[in-house]
C-alpha cells in the first residue's frame, strides 16, 4: 500500500501558452483592445481599505449589474471566478448521476477534465463531417448534456431553434449552453431560461469584455438550479471572487456603448480576414465567434505553419486531439493590423 493509491490523478487541461515576451498573440481568444474606461477609472480609485474585508460573498455588486443588464432576477444568476469555475461548479453540482454526460467529440477541451476529475461518466457524440452539432443524437437518455454555442474550437453555430430542440428533448436532465463566444454572432438561449427549468446558459467577461485576467463568469438558470449551484459553492470555498473583479464586471456590464464598438470591431476583422485567408487556399466554416477554425491548402500542414508562425512570433493554436482536427489552425481575431501581419506572415511562409 502506498500514498500513490489514494491520490486522484487526472490528465489535466491544456491552456493555451502565455508567453513573457511580445508577441502577435492569437492563441487563446483574448480581445485586442482594452476593457472599458470606466473599469480602469474604477480600478484606479478603488478603495483599497476595503481588502481588509472578505469579498461579498453573494457576489452582489456583480450580479446587480448582470440583473439590471439582462433583465434577469438576481435569484436567477450565479458567477464565478472565470467560465471555467462556474462551469467547473455545473459539472459538480448537476452531474451527480450515474447516466453518461453527453458532449461533442470536438468542443471546449476542458469538459472531458472536468468529468474525468468529478468521476462523472461520459460519452462523446461526433460532429458531422461539416463540424455541425446534430440534435437528434442527444435525444436519448443521459445525465446531462453540454453544448458549446458557438462551438469552440470550429466557431460555428447551432440555430436557436436546434439548441431549443435539444433542451426540450432532455428535460430529465440538465442541459449547459456554454455562450463563451454568443456575443460574436449567433441567438443566445437565454430567453429560454424562462421556459425550461433543466437549462443553465454561460457566459464570460473574458472575450467580449475584455477582461479575461480579471477571470469573472456567470451562468443563468432557474432559481432552483442557482439554489443548488450556490449549495456546492458554499460547500467548496465561499468567497470565490475578488472585490476588484466585482467592480470591474459591474462596470464593464454597464459600459454598452465600448461593449458593442468593440465586439463590432472584431466581427468587422473577423470578416476581412477570412476573406484574406481564403484567397490564400484556406477553408473553414464561417465563424460565429472571435476566432477561425481552419484548415490550410495542400501540401501545407497545420502543425508546420503553427511551427514557423510561431519563430516569427505569432501565436496561433493547433490541437493535436482529435486526429480529426489536428490539420487546422485556430485563429484569434486581433486588430486589423495584426491580422495583416499574420497574412503576410503566411504569403512569406506559403510561397
Ligand atoms: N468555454 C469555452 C468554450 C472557452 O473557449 C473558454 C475559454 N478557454 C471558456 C469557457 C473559459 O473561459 P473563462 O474561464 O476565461 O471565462
Amino acid at each position: 500500500m502506498s500514498f500513490e493509491e489514494n491520490i486522484r490523478r487526472v490528465t489535466p487541461y491544456t491552456p493555451g501558452e502565455q508567453p513573457v515576451k511580445k508577441v502577435i498573440k492569437l492563441n487563446t481568444n483574448e480581445c485586442p483592445y482594452p476593457p472599458s474606461p470606466k473599469v480602469s477609472d474604477a480600478l484606479k480609485s478603488m478603495d483599497t481599505d476595503a481588502l481588509r474585508l472578505y469579498s461579498e460573498v453573494t457576489c452582489g455588486t456583480l450580479t446587480d449589474a448582470l440583473s439590471s443588464y439582462y433583465g434577469v432576477p438576481k435569484n436567477r444568476i450565479f458567477a464565478g471566478v472565470g467560465s471555467d469555475d462556474v462551469l467547473s461548479m455545473c459539472f459538480l453540482t448537476f452531474f451527480a448521476g450515474k447516466d453518461p454526460v453527453l458532449f461533442p467529440d470536438i468542443t471546449y477541451s476542458f469538459y472531458d477534465v472536468w468529468a474525468s476529475v468529478y468521476r462523472i461518466p461520459y460519452e462523446t457524440i461526433p460532429l458531422d463531417d461539416d463540424f455541425n452539432i446534430r440534435p437528434t443524437d442527444y435525444h436519448r437518455r443521459n445525465g446531462g448534456v453540454v453544448i458549446a454555442n458557438p462551438n469552440a474550437p470550429t466557431g460555428v453555430i447551432l440555430s436557436g431553434e436546434l439548441i431549443e430542440d435539444v433542451i426540450s428533448h432532455n428535460k430529465d436532465s440538465v442541459v449547459i449552453v456554454d455562450e463563451a463566444y454568443i456575443d460574436f454572432g449567433g441567438e443566445s438561449a437565454l430567453p429560454l431560461i424562462d421556459r425550461y427549468d433543466n437549462l443553465i446558459v454561460v457566459r464570460t467577461m473574458s472575450k467580449s469584455r475584455a477582461l479575461a485576467g480579471m477571470r469573472i463568469g456567470y451562468c443563468f438558470g432557474n432559481e432552483k438550479l442557482i439554489k443548488y449551484l450556490n449549495d456546492v459553492k458554499y460547500s467548496v470555498n465561499s468567497y470565490t471572487m475578488n472585490t476588484p473583479s466585482l467592480i470591474a464586471g459591474a462596470k464593464a456590464i454597464e459600459d454598452d456603448e465600448y461593449f458593442k464598438e468593440i465586439t463590432g470591431r472584431i466581427i468587422k476583422t473577423r470578416e476581412t480576414f477570412s476573406k484574406s485567408l481564403r484567397e490564400l487556399g484556406f477553408t473553414f466554416r464561417d465563424s460565429s465567434a472571435n476566432f477561425v477554425f481552419a484548415k490550410p491548402p495542400v501540401p501545407f500542414e497545420a502543425l508546420e505553419l503553427f511551427e514557423r508562425l510561431r519563430e516569427r512570433d505569432i501565436f496561433v493554436r493547433h490541437f493535436k486531439k482529435p486526429e480529426r482536427i489536428s490539420e487546422y489552425l485556430r485563429i484569434t481575431i486581433g486588430t486589423d493590423e495584426e491580422m495583416g501581419e499574420l497574412i503576410n506572415a503566411l504569403k512569406e511562409i506559403m510561397k
